[in-house]
């Protein structure tokens, strides 16, 4: 493959006697979404773990941008660009959207948790914080306190401070989980033009979701890759229909 800039080698993670992640192999090129789909227990959210560095791995490589990445922590995985997106748990409510994206590009460089408050001060700091938040389409709602955020808009948020750290790769595990018709399609309209600065690692159980947006598709079926190829080659692949769309 043209310039991966992901490499998943024979990647395995075992809990006892199930094998969740089972000698994964697929690589991820630079500037596209792929997608990671699968049934319920596939191993999906396993092998995001693994790749993110939240688990240890038993066994296989992952090769991130050139290097080894196979034994590095989260936080020198995140440094180098490799990112898992925040939850919605990380916003503090009770500051502005723009505060939150501050602190974010704040914490990216270096400051710990209890210089966040000087964030809101640092004036350097608001003309790319908004830029941020215009890319999540959250430009009108800079000033409102995140509580007074409707769901939907406090995911754009999060997708707002993981992009704050300037990631060149996103591991995203469902971001659309609990949202509504209207707020993933809008999801999706903010995901897409990212893809030429950021790829993408798309883990999303809603097959219309991932046809629509991923370059190339994974397939995982019990810790295994039945299948990596584009949405047409996925879509037709008697397998995929029989293994997992239900046929
Ligand atoms: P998916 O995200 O595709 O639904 P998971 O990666 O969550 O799948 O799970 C894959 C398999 O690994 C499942 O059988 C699940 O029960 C098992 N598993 C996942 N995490 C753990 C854990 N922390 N301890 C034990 N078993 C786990
Ligand atoms: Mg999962």
């Amino acid at each position: 493959m043209a310039d991966p800039i992901l490499e998943v080698i024979s990647l395995t993670k075992c809990f006892g006697a199930i094998a969740a992640s089972d000698g994964l192999t697929f690589s991820v090129k630079r500037g596209t979404i792929h997608g990671l789909i699968g049934p319920n227990g596939a191993g999906k959210s396993t092998a995001i773990a693994q790749l993110s560095g939240e688990l240890q791995s038993d066994a296989g490589r992952v090769r991130f941008d050139g290097q080894d990445v196979t034994r590095w922590s989260v936080d020198k995985r995140a440094r180098s660009g490799l990112q898992r997106s925040y939850q919605i748990t990380s916003l503090l409510p009770e500051f502005t959207a723009e505060d939150n994206v501050a602190m974010a590009i704040q914490s990216q460089q270096g400051h710990s948790f209890r210089f966040w408050e000087n964030a809101r001060r640092d004036h350097s700091l608001r003309t790319p914080s908004r830029k941020i938040l215009e890319r999540v389409g959250l430009s009108d709602f800079a000033d409102s306190p995140v509580m007074d955020l409707a769901h939907g808009q406090q995911r754009q948020l999060e997708l707002a401070m993981v992009l704050a750290t300037a990631p060149s790769m996103l591991l995203l595990d469902e971001p659309m989980a609990g949202m509504g018709q209207s707020e993933s399609l809008r999801m999706m309209e903010l995901l897409r033009p990212l893809k030429g600065d950021v790829t993408m690692l798309l883990v999303e159980h809603d097959m219309d979701v991932v046809f629509a947006l991923a370059d190339m598709i994974t397939v995982l079926v019990k810790g295994q890759v039945l299948v990596t190829g584009t949405p047409d080659e996925i879509k037709g692949h008697p397998e995929v229909r029989r293994a997992y769309l239900g046929d």
